[in-house]
């Protein structure tokens, strides 16, 4: 650690490199939160400019904004958002097929058993329903229908521009204090004799010194890769997709509450309809479908007159090896990227946000904390991992080598033990905080053609009069709900408008 480290000064220097996503939302909540005790700078170039892309997110998203104290109605007119309640997967399992990952709970869970088990034990008796007849938000989706609800019975994130996103933050940021430097960063300085980053060089010759840092500099990763080199774990032999190419369109019918992600012989194209416009793009493995095919079919595919140049985008899927090393944290790209087929970047980076606010040094950075940041981190992009690589492996596709290869893969132990524990038993067990839910694991694995053999014997217990009231009421009671709430667009522009 460098001496200004170890100092106790009254105000420690927090320089975040980097002004896409990740670092106004940094920027936004740790002014927000500690900036009296911080003395918070962010730089950014806007010759560099950001990533341009990441317009879907999870419902986290929603309390991050509250913590914040940020006006949901404000937030939604200055990013143009709607709201989301999940993602529609179109043929993944099969062409032609498909099923939806909602934000809600299916049924309604005992403490021993989820709702999953009830539900087959129904099918067992000749009840015909589908499980996509016991969710609010599934339901409201399919019928384009949005209202907040009491007790926050409807379970929900959005869909925004995030670059009007950046822009809304960094007014929050500045106002709380945060400086922002314009500028490229020529050099990271590293202090001779501990290793720590010293400070940032920038190109006008500006030094901007600190005693941590963000690295929030997208694939860049110019400091926690560029200068302290921590080393990556590529992922790209689970998840094969390495390249996207993204147009904004106008839109052409009114926005649905739900993001569609529409597999393709080599990959997936994504919609993400907002207020003003549609975001739509093409995720696809460049050994299977070259660029030039991978535009044409996003351009011959998509509805609407197109508004944007198509931003063409290359990834290697997996992680930084640390995400905290020495006085350096990464946030954003800069740390990792998994695709955006279930949206978990923006949130990822919340996460990364919100532990540094828990873990941030009032002394010395701890050695302890920084293990503690690495092992939480990197075990919410494990999981995350898993459950992409899902979505790839169990598929019934073998119309292109592109699937073909994916069925055939090799996939982490972790998530062979879920999903064959499921298929066994119909259970999913969450560890860890998990991001996703058993009820997301049951959907997409039901999705993807995965039906358990068995369930719990506690579903038995029910006679079959009280497992019929019991199915009836639960659908019924959503159906009811579902039939009052509003045209998700109307409710929009209502809930917008309002002052
Ligand atoms: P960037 O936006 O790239 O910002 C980097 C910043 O660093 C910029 O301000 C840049 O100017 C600055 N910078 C870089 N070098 C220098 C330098 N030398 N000097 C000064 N400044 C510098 N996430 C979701 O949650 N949902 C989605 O739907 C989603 N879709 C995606 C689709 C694709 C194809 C891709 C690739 C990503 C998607 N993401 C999505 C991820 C999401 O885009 C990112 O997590 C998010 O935009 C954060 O990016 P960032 O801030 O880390 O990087």
């Amino acid at each position: 650690m460098t001496e200004a480290h170890a100092k106790q000064g009254p105000k420690r220097r927090v320089v975040i490199a980097g002004g896409g996503t990740a670092g106004w939302m940094a920027a936004a909540a740790l002014a927000r939160t500690m900036g009296d005790a911080i003395d918070l700078v962010l730089v950014e170039s806007d010759n560099i400019g950001t990533i341009g892309v990441g317009e879907s997110t999870i419902p986290p998203l929603v309390t991050y904004n509250r913590l914040l104290g940020i006006g949901e109605a404000d937030f939604m007119r200055a990013t143009q958002a709607t709201f989301k309640l999940g993602i529609n997967f179109e043929n993944w399992r099969v062409p032609g097929e498909s099923y939806f990952h909602s934000f809600g709970n299916t049924g309604r869970d005992h403490w021993s058993a989820g709702f999953q088990h009830f539900w087959m034990h129904g099918l067992s008796k000749g009840h015909t329903a589908s499980y996509d007849d016991y969710c609010i938000e599934l339901q409201a989706a399919r019928s384009a229908k949005f209202a907040h609800l009491p007790d926050g019975r409807i379970n929900y994130a959005y869909q925004l521009d995030s670059g009007l996103y950046a822009v809304f933050l960094r007014k929050l940021a500045e106002a709380d204090g945060c400086r922002r430097v314009e500028g490229k960063i020529a050099e990271v300085l590293l202090d001779g004799e501990s290793g720590d980053i010293a400070a940032l060089l920038l190109e006008s010759g500006e030094r901007l010194e600190g005693d941590l840092f963000l690295d929030c500099t997208g694939f860049r990763a110019l400091l926690i890769e560029g200068a302290l080199h921590v080393g990556y774990d590529d992922w790209s032999h689970w998840l094969p997709c390495n390249s996207a190419i993204a147009v904004q369109t106008a839109s052409v019918r009114p926005p649905v509450p739900y993001t569609r992600a529409i597999a393709h012989d080599a990959g997936w194209q994504w919609r993400i309809p907002l207020q003003h416009r549609q975001g739509n793009g093409i995720v696809y493995c460049n050994r299977y479908l070259s660029k030039d095919a991978a535009l044409d079919r996003l351009l011959s595919t998509v509805e609407g007159d197109v508004l944007t140049k198509p931003n063409v985008i290359s990834f290697t899927t997996g992680a930084r090896r640390k995400q905290w090393h020495r006085n350096c944290v990464a946030v954003g790209l800069s740390g990792g990227f998994m695709e955006p087929l279930e949206s978990t970047s923006i949130h990822l980076i919340q996460r990364a946000i919100l532990r540094i606010i828990r873990m941030l040094p009032a002394g010395s950075i701890s050695p302890r904390d920084v293990a503690e940041f690495n092992d939480q981190q990197m075990t919410d992009m494990e999981q995350i991992r898993d459950f992409l690589i899902l979505h790839y492996k169990a598929t019934d596709r073998r119309d292109s080598p592109f699937w073909r290869q994916c069925a055939a893969m090799e996939i982490p132990e972790s998530l062979t033990h879920k999903i064959e524990l499921f298929r066994e038993t119909g259970r999913v067990f969450r560890k860890n905080e998990e991001l996703f839910v058993e009820n997301s694991w049951v959907q997409v694995m039901m999705g993807q053609g995965i039906m358990p053999q068995s369930y719990h014997p506690v579903a038995k217990k029910l006679s079959d009069t009280e497992l019929g009231h019991l199915l009836a009421g639960l659908r019924e009671s959503v159906a009811k709900t579902v039939a009052g709430l509003p045209d998700h667009q109307a409710y929009v522009a209502q809930y917008c408008g309002a002052q």
